[in-house]
């Protein structure tokens, strides 16, 4: 099924981070960041690339000490994304890492205070064309900043630090800026960058801070991200999951692919929940099938059905299927009954013929296979599966007589 977006994207200028644009209408970036040392070059980037390879358009790397800041310079020109800087504390390690090539930085105004700081890293930054996140944190914020806001972490002191940062930008005429108001609190996030759309057209860079382990975690990071998203609000996204960093990009794209908000580019599995009619272990073969697409640049719907009563049917709009009946796997293709495998090599013809759709296209897999023979035979297990479960498989009416009797005798 073409989806195409619906929400109305909030005009933003744009920023570079390396060859990624930010903002104006660029599609919305995912990024991660690395969770290994950054002075264990080889290990930040062999992570790197599966990020890469997951779907990561930017990348962040800590830049804590001067060991991280040299092993930046040797990961920024091996690196396949743009490579972000994390710094707090040290305005040094922001210098240093702008020697080191990186593509952004990312500050906390939180904790990097001093005025003429910030100023010197701007300044620096403007001279290289480098741009600045300013990373606003619920749990960091600015001490005097809390103070004023009667003690509380509020939406409103976050974006008021967000606003005394980029005034320093602005008195050294730095613009190259896009700004994050993260939280922990979904709801405090929401607030913040709702508050923070309005008074501001830099780019945002949203999420929910220290989410936790999938998959509470991936709840909270998509109910702040997704409304936001739906307003017309943000530019690029990370998941903060205390998970794989794979985990953040794979959640990310598949959020931004579900809203319509980036092309497909992996395998949009989609299963049937299972229930009474089932002829194979659904939970299972949809499990392997996700393995077995793994990484794979297959920009398809696959469905994984557990009967071939109602499988080729509820599932017409996918690129490609498989219904389970009498122990074989029946093949569709958009709706239509295109070939039978044994039960145990359903997983392998999905990936099969999806590389073949993806290849030549739906009308091509048409073409190769009898429609008709195809057809026959799915109608010839269906009618097997009707006959031995009839049509109330969930055996509905005898539960609903049950449920009348204890009506009846309560
Ligand atoms: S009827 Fe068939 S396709 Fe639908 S949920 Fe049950 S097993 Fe799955």
């Amino acid at each position: 099924m073409d989806v195409t977006a619906s929400f109305t994207r909030r005009p933003t200028r744009q920023v570079m981070v390396g060859n990624v644009p930010v903002g104006g209408g660029a599609p919305i970036s995912v990024q991660s960041m690395t969770d290994t040392k950054t002075a264990d070059v080889d290990a930040t980037l062999k992570q790197i690339y599966a990020l890469a390879a997951a779907g990561a358009d930017i990348v962040r790397c800590t830049c804590n000490d001067p060991e991280a800041a040299e092993g930046l310079a040797h990961i920024v020109p091996r690196s396949p994304v743009p490579i972000v800087a994390d710094i707090h504390h040290q305005y040094r390690r922001a210098l240093e890492a702008l020697e080191a090539g990186v593509a952004c930085l990312r500050l906390n105004p939180g904790n990097i205070r001093k005025p003429e700081h910030i100023k010197t890293v701007a300044r620096e930054c403007k001279d290289r064309g480098v741009p600045i996140r300013i990373g606003v944190n619920g749990g960091s914020l600015h001490p005097d900043l809390k103070a004023k806001h009667g003690d509380k972490v509020t939406p409103e002191a976050m974006v008021e630090s967000a606003q005394m940062e980029l005034a320093y930008f602005e008195e050294v005429d730095f613009d190259l800026v896009k700004i994050s108001v993260k939280a922990s609190s979904v709801a405090l996030m929401i607030d913040a960058y709702r508050q923070l759309a309005d008074v501001t057209d830099h780019p945002l860079h949203l999420g929910v801070t220290e989410a936790g382990p999938p998959p509470q975690g991936l709840i909270k990071a998509t109910a702040g991200i997704a409304t936001l998203l739906a307003e017309g609000i943000g530019d690029t996204i990370r998941y903060s999951l205390t998970s794989d960093p794979v985990d953040e990009v794979r959640a990310g794209r598949q959020l931004l692919e579900s809203m319509g908000l980036r092309e497909r580019k992996n395998v949009d599995l989609i299963a049937c929940p299972s229930c009474g009619r089932a002829e194979i272990d659904v939970y299972a073969v949809a499990q392997q099938a996700m393995e077995a697409f793994g990484e794979r640049e297959l920009p398809l719907q696959v469905a994984v059905m557990g009967c071939v009563v109602n499988g080729p049917g509820e599932a017409g709009d996918a690129d490609l299927g498989i219904a389970a009946g009498n122990k074989r796997g029946h093949l569709f293709i958009k709706g239509r009954n295109a070939a039978v495998v044994a039960e145990d090599e359903m997983v392998d013809a999905l990936v099969e013929w999806a590389e073949f759709i993806a290849e030549h296209g739906v009308e091509a897999a048409l073409a190769k296979v009898d429609v008709d023979k195809a057809a026959r035979e799915a109608d010839r297990d269906r009618a097997l599966l009707l006959e031995s479960q009839g049509d109330d498989a969930n055996h509905a009416e005898q539960r609903v007589e049950l449920m009348r009797r204890h009506r009846h005798d309560g």
